[in-house]
């Protein structure tokens, strides 16, 4: 059994667009993934399903052997305690300070869980205290979030994610909103953290060259189907057109990712 199965997942909108087409995968723990394609191809339709944001037409979707599209909405909630997310904004509650917005991460937990924010007990805070040693920010502990920059930002949130101690992470476009060398950093804190824990991550990027430094694996999507899929070092010129031209080019095309589609050229 693999950790994640999806099989002839199907998503149509309400206004009839079909996003997801017929999308089946399998991944295994401790696989980092990237999922590459173009705006709209489809990529965060994928990451709502699987987090229960979007209910899918048809398919499946599997986690650790627990079909995800038939839960009651209280089962459901039990499962994405074992969802990390983290979103392209951070998503932090900016006025408090960086320790409580980790500990959020606890908050799932039910019964071993703290009553009411900013009194969790002591074994909730050193996991939470260990967690930003890992992304090196344990000295931004009691500081107000909003005082980080983005790329630290962005690394609170990897803790927190953690601090759930997921099996699986979501990052929706984790880097979008960051500086090169920031998204340098925030990729390599999250990639090494998901590996020394053994979770699953699926990572929705623009940034095809700096996610080939960080992972394993690409899953590349175009209009709702999955036209590539393999490991990192197969993923050439010919994966590449696969994932970003089409003969009828959707308008506009996103500036980075022509950018970088013919950069990679
Ligand atoms: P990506 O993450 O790859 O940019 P999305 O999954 O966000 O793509 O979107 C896939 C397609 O579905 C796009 O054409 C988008 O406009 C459309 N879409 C996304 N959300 C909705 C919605 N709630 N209702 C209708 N269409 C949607």
């Amino acid at each position: 059994m693999s950790l994640l199965e999806i099989r002839d997942l199907r998503v149509v909108y309400p206004n009839g667009l079909e996003a997801l087409k017929s999308v089946s995968l399998t991944a295994e723990a401790g696989e980092v993934i990237a999922i590459v394609g173009r705006s709209g191809a489809g990529k965060s339709t994928l990451l709502r399903c699987i987090n229960g944001l979007q209910s899918p037409t048809s398919g499946s979707i599997r986690l650790e052997g627990r079909e995800l599209t038939t839960l009651t909405p209280r089962e459901l909630q039990a499962v994405r305690r074992r969802i990390g997310f983290v979103w392209q904004e951070f998503n932090l509650v900016d006025r408090l300070p960086v320790i409580t917005n980790v500990l959020c991460g606890r908050l799932g937990h039910a019964g071993e869980g703290p009553s009411l924010l900013g009194y969790f007990d002591r074994s909730h805070r050193e996991i939470a205290l260990r967690n930003l040693e890992r992304v090196n920010l344990l000295e931004r502990a009691d500081q107000r979030a909003d005082r980080l920059s983005g790329g630290e930002k962005q690394r609170i949130s990897i803790a927190r994610a953690i601090t759930q101690e997921p099996t699986l992470i979501l990052a929706d476009e984790p880097v979008a909103s960051l500086d090169p060398e920031l998204a340098w950093q925030v990729m390599e804190d999250l990639a090494r953290v998901a590996r020394e824990d053994r979770l699953l991550a699926l990572i929705n990027i623009h940034q095809v060259a700096l996610a080939k430094h960080f992972v394993d694996r690409v899953i590349g999507i175009a209009r709702g189907s999955v036209v590539f899929d393999g490991p990192i070092k197969d993923f050439d010129d010919a994966a590449m057109t696969r994932v970003y031209r089409f003969d009828k080019p959707a308008i506009p095309a996103h500036p980075i990712e022509m950018e970088e589609a013919l950069h990679e050229r």
